[in-house]
């Protein structure tokens, strides 16, 4: 067989940034300078340029990222905040960690994102029962491909809705020919390891245009204190992107185009290998995907899903509930009608691996695997 395969492949992206990688963190260590170090600065002013967007305030997760996004859009508790119903977890929880109520809206069944007939059909449910509480949309991006923010973002202004983007999986991602960064009233991501942008930890970032938001921001990563007044002035936490991780992104920025398009190449060759045997991820007009991850439907989804594991390759589910299926989540927050894509997904969906450096024979593996596994013999 080949050589291992992995979920996403660090070392090889680390032999290729090697030097600059090792002088920039030196570099932290001979300043010393851990908390908001110039590295802090100098990443958020490049990652603001990269997403064409005027302010970038770096952050110690994505989590973090969007609890400060909600809080610096005024989002407070009992809001309404519309999410999809089919995402990781921390999509909604977020919105449950400042107290505000998670309304689930389905999402489409060939791009996983959410709908914006459901959002807008969503909307006026609540409020028929519930004028006036509804606050935000978060939308996500996700498997890395850009929701659809021009019908949302025309849906949120008709209701005076602010938009606060969950990007933790789209950065790189373009909508319009616009990038991911620009394309929301205020954009949270991620930089988790096995993200399309990854620290050597955790970390995230805000993206907005809007300069007060942007302010907000930063007084919120440093305990909602102003600097040069002792007071904390509004909701705060510790959630300071660290100058290491900043300058383990800087290193990995110079690469980061390469790594998208070595994905799309990676995405292509897993279509042609496996769209007669499973549906291959949708690739909608105008939008274009960070894959942070590739994923695929299968009505025998167990199956395929063991066959892979027998074999070594590391496939995973994402997300085997959708959220309003979370304990948590089915206390706090509200589905305003039955959902039915979001299940019927989630018993479907299957993750391959994913990352810029899979192998031509290492999909080859994957999808001949695949195929046998559902007795599909031959190629498209
Ligand atoms: C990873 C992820 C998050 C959370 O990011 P962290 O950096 O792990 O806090 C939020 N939303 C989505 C969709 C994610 O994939």
């Amino acid at each position: 067989m080949t050589a291992a395969i992995y979920p996403i492949d660090l070392q090889t992206q680390y032999g290729r940034i090697q030097r600059d990688l090792d002088s920039r963190v030196q570099a932290v260590f001979a300043h010393g300078k851990f908390i908001l170090g110039p590295e802090v600065a100098q990443f958020e002013t490049e990652i603001a340029a990269l997403c064409n967007a005027r302010h970038a305030v770096g952050l110690a997760s994505g989590h973090t990222a969007l609890v400060i996004g909600l809080w610096a859009a005024g989002v407070g508790p009992g809001d309404k905040v519309y999410v999809p119903a089919f995402s990781y977890c921390a999509t909604a929880g977020a919105v449950t960690a400042i107290g505000a109520v998670p309304v689930f809206v389905d999402v489409d069944p060939r791009t996983f994102l959410m709908d914006p007939t459901a959002l807008a059909r969503a909307i006026l449910e609540v409020e028929q029962t519930d004028p006036d509480s509804s606050r935000a949309i978060m939308p996500v991006d996700l498997f890395g491909l850009a929701a659809d923010y021009s019908a949302i973002n025309a849906i949120a202004r008709q209701h005076g809705l602010i938009v606060v983007a969950d990007a933790a999986q789209g950065l790189g991602a373009t909508r319009d020919g616009r990038p991911v960064g620009a394309l929301a009233d205020v954009t949270a991501t991620s930089f988790f390891p096995t993200k399309p942008l990854g620290a050597a930890g955790d970390g995230g970032c805000l993206l907005t245009n809007d300069a007060a938001i942007a302010e907000r921001a930063r007084s919120m990563r440093t305990h909602g204190q102003d600097t040069g007044d002792e007071r904390q002035m509004r909701p705060g936490l510790t959630g300071r992107l660290d100058t290491l991780q900043a300058a383990v992104l800087l290193a990995k920025l110079p690469i980061f185009r390469d790594e998208i398009a070595r994905r799309e190449a990676v995405a292509r060759t897993y279509d042609a290998a496996l769209e007669a045997a499973v549906t291959v991820p949708a690739r909608p007009n105008g939008a274009t995907s960070a894959w942070a991850q590739y994923a695929v439907l299968t009505s025998r989804r167990d199956d395929v899903l063991a066959a892979l594991r027998a074999a070594e390759v590391p496939a995973r589910v994402f997300y085997r509930y959708p959220l309003p299926e979370h304990p948590e989540f089915a206390a706090k927050g509200i589905t305003p009608r039955p959902l039915t894509t979001a299940p019927w997904l989630s018993e479907r969906v299957l993750n391959l691996p994913m990352h810029p450096y899979v192998s031509d024979d290492q999909i080859a593996y994957v999808s001949d695997t695949i195929r046998e596994a559902l007795g599909v013999s031959q190629r498209a």
